[in-house]
């Protein structure tokens, strides 16, 4: 089967063809800078390369064109699109209604667009992946895998906010927690690499990338999660600033700050950057650290304390603990963050390789020691094959709603 994976975000569509069920990836790229004049498709097919400037004014277009150059006479790899099987389109929003991957009908369309409310930045341009998609290849299987679903197992002692109760009944307001992907996707493989079931770990996954999140995984379930009703909540990323006194808001308002400003300030200006002043980028700040600037400092010693809070209140709440894992940019290749995180939760029995650590770039690894209670996994995330696996047993028919247990 040839499974086609979409990843359409507001300026940019990323998309993976996968043979199924080997997962061997036959081509992908992305297009990005959708909307500006600069607009360009970066694809790779067979070990080449093949870049085009190309003037894109939608994810309608970018799709259209995404799907020519898959069937490219020169830069294809298909002899026509009909030849794709299923497509697994990646949404960020799935609100307390989906709790797995699910076959797409107008349903789950007016699902998803109704949680646009909840993520307005995300859950229309996936929409509109998934209608150009339609479009396109009209008597082709779509697949929703969403970024909520494996924190549906939530308990509502963990997803309640103390607000008024009827604001919850009105609105949904609750913690509804995103990475699912691959939060579920690395603790299945720490999982693995322990040659335990996947019901039998329980874990803290730290997706630590440009949005950064950590998951209390208990039994391969995820019972509690950092970011919240958006991916606001939670510890510092590179421009967000996670977990606030909701008073500093209103503090700001009294000094004149509307809404649009507020949102604008916690989510484009705040975090690593905000504190920092001069980067979202943790290379640039431990570069900048190590010469001496003491907000880039600052900014990645507030990160790594935040971090540590939330790995011993998780170690807490699971009682037990298996393993920590890092994925996501900092978490693959930050050798510093992650001596430093680990350092920081010794308490909770993790002993930190240190070479082991220092070898661990871009790749799966255990970096504790031998003596080490708690296992240490670095584990790249994969989330668009994640979703391939999940468009495959879909497609295949076995069910038309694969539970995000599974
Ligand atoms: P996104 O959340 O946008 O997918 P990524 O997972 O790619 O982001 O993570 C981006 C972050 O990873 C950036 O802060 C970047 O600086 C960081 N990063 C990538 N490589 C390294 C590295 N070698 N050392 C430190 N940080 C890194």
């Amino acid at each position: 089967m040839k499974i086609l994976v979409i990843n359409a975000g507001s300026s940019s569509v990323k998309y993976h063809l996968y043979q199924m069920p080997q997962a061997e990836i036959l081509a992908g790229g992305f297009v990005e800078r959708i909307g500006e004049e600069t607009s360009e498709l970066s694809h790779f097919y067979n070990g080449e390369n093949y870049t085009a400037p190309a003037k894109i004014e939608s994810v309608e277009e970018a799709m259209k064109l995404i799907l020519q150059t898959l069937a490219d006479g020169q830069v294809g790899v298909l002899q026509h699109i009909s030849e794709i099987d299923a497509v697994g389109h990646r949404v960020v929003h799935g609100g307390e209604e989906f709790t797995g991957s699910v076959i797409i009908d107008e349903e789950v369309i007016a699902s998803i667009e109704k949680f646009a409310d909840l993520a307005p930045l995300h859950n229309p341009p996936n929409l509109a992946g998934i209608r150009a998609a339609q479009r396109h290849l009209p008597n082709t299987v779509q697949v929703a895998c969403f970024d909520t679903a494996f924190h549906a197992t939530i308990p509502k002692v963990a997803y309640m906010y103390a607000l008024p109760y009827e604001l919850y009944e009105k609105y949904g307001i609750r913690r509804y927690g995103f990475h699912g992907i691959s939060h579920r996707y690395v603790a299945r493989r720490a999982a693995e690499m322990m040659g335990k079931g996947k019901y039998d770990i329980n874990a803290i996954t730290c997706h630590l990338g440009n949005g950064c999140s950590i998951t209390a995984v208990k039994n391969g379930r995820s019972i509690d999660t950092s970011m919240g009703l958006t991916p606001l909540e939670g510890v510092p990323m590179g421009t967000r600033s996670g977990d606030l006194d909701p008073a500093i808001l209103f503090y700001l308002a009294d000094k004149g700050y509307d809404a649009k400003a507020l949102k604008n300030l916690c989510n484009k200006q705040s975090g690593l950057l905000g504190i920092s002043g001069v980067s979202n980028d943790m290379r640039n700040l431990e570069e900048l650290a190590e010469k001496g600037h003491a907000l880039a400092q600052l900014a990645i010693d507030v990160f790594c304390y935040r971090i540590k809070k939330y790995i011993g209140a998780y170690a807490a709440v699971l009682d037990t603990v298996d393993a920590v894992v890092f994925t996501a940019g900092i978490g693959e290749n930050s050798v510093f963050m992650r001596e430093k995180i680990c350092n920081a939760v010794t308490q909770i029995g993790v002993q930190l390789d240190l070479a082991a650590n220092r070898d661990a770039i871009a790749k799966e690894a255990e970096i504790n020691t031998k003596d080490s209670q708690v296992k240490v996994f670095v584990i790249p995330t994969n989330e668009q094959t994640a979703i391939a696996n999940d468009t495959y047993e879909l497609a295949r028919g076995r069910t038309s709603v694969l539970c995000g247990l599974l």
